[in-house]
């Protein structure tokens, strides 16, 4: 009977994590988000006092990931963070590069202003000019403890690396959506467009899978870091994280250099015999002459979904093993960490 029951729970595991089924329909199809902070009227209209800076929102976002109770694995690793100090960026509305993105992802992927403007719309007031919109970006790396069970996998995630996939998205949309709620109480427009209802992953016959707001595009424009050949964003802090944005009706500064060249931290672009992440691909989904495969990779990272249910009774998929015993896992690689495959 025991035996019955325990092969029936593996079997419908899936069905004891409602949260995560949830998360991922939130991720894939834009499912089950709770309803958008309202605009505070009354305070939008004396809304000039004493606006949040640059400053404010870096602390903002290193606060909430720092010290967020939600910021925490779960069994069996209790006591864990998911995420380290963050890293933040920010971008104009205005930069030509959103323009561009329409060109290099598709005419779906929305500017800041695009998405500002739906906001103010649904809230009744006149949406800003592109100039007085800006994105504020950025990483949250997972932790070390975290890279070093991926780093020895082979074929599929660890368990520390599909929870943190997991809880991560969930406190990601938890903190942003605090961050953007405090600041439509003040008065001052925000949005998280990826809990938006237009946020949904697509296949598009140019792109491949794709959704309207790309974070990791976005981080690169708010110069957090560069695409490697695995087609993660390599940061200061390596390329095994999680990334988000938001975007503010503010006029914010940039504060980091944005290199021209979109793979200059990847060390087989910089012509230093590399590929490590090639050699780390279960599925052979990247290659030199072919780069980074996305079908190929997200058939992979589909069929993990099977996986990680199966072993860790959580509902999610996930991969990175590209991104994890590699050179820039926990950095911007210097040159001698290139060895070649
Ligand atoms: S492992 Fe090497 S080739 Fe692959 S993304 Fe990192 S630096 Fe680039
Ligand atoms: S995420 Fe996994 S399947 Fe996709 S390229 Fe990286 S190692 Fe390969």
């Amino acid at each position: 009977m025991r035996r019955r029951m325990r092969d029936r729970y593996r079997r419908f595991s899936y069905l004891t994590d409602i949260q995560g089924m949830k998360t991922a329909l939130a991720e894939m199809r834009g499912l089950f988000f709770p309803p958008q902070p309202r605009l505070n009227h009354e305070a939008y209209r004396r809304r000039t006092v004493d606006p949040p800076d640059e400053g404010w929102f870096t602390e903002a976002v290193t606060n909430a990931v720092t010290m967020h109770a939600e910021n925490a694995m779960e069994y069996p690793f209790l006591g864990e963070p998911v995420f380290e100090k963050p890293l933040v960026g920010f971008a104009c509305g205005d930069d030509p590069i959103f323009e561009r993105f329409k060109e290099v992802i598709g005419p779906f992927h929305f500017t800041p202003y695009e998405i500002m403007r739906w906001q103010a719309l649904n809230n009744g007031v006149e949406p800003p000019e592109p100039s007085d919109v800006s994105v504020v970006a950025f990483v949250m790396p997972l932790t070390a403890n975290t890279i070093r069970d991926n780093a020895a996998c082979t074929e599929w995630p660890s368990e520390r690396w599909a929870q943190a996939r997991l809880i991560g998205e969930m406190f990601s949309q938890v903190m942003v959506r605090e961050i953007v709620a405090a600041l439509m109480e003040r008065g001052i427009l925000a949005v998280a467009p990826d809990a938006t209802p237009f946020f949904r992953k697509q296949r598009y016959p140019k792109t491949g899978w794709a959704s309207p707001w790309s974070h990791r595009h976005v981080a690169y424009a708010a110069g957090l870091g560069t695409f490697g050949m695995h087609d993660f964003l390599i940061t200061e802090k390596g390329s095994a994280h999680r990334l988000g944005s938001f975007v503010v009706n503010l006029r914010l500064k940039p504060n980091r250099p944005r290199p021209e060249d979109i793979h200059a931290h990847c060390l087989h672009y910089r012509g230093i015999p590399c590929l490590r992440c090639a050699l780390r691909c279960p599925a052979g989904a990247i290659t030199k002459d072919g780069g980074h495969d996305k079908e190929a990779c997200s058939k992979r990272v589909a069929r993990s979904l099977a996986y990680c249910n199966r072993k860790y009774h959580i509902f999610i998929y996930g991969c990175g093993l590209c991104a994890t015993g590699v050179p820039c896992e926990h950095e911007i690689p210097l040159p001698d960490k290139g060895t070649g495959p």
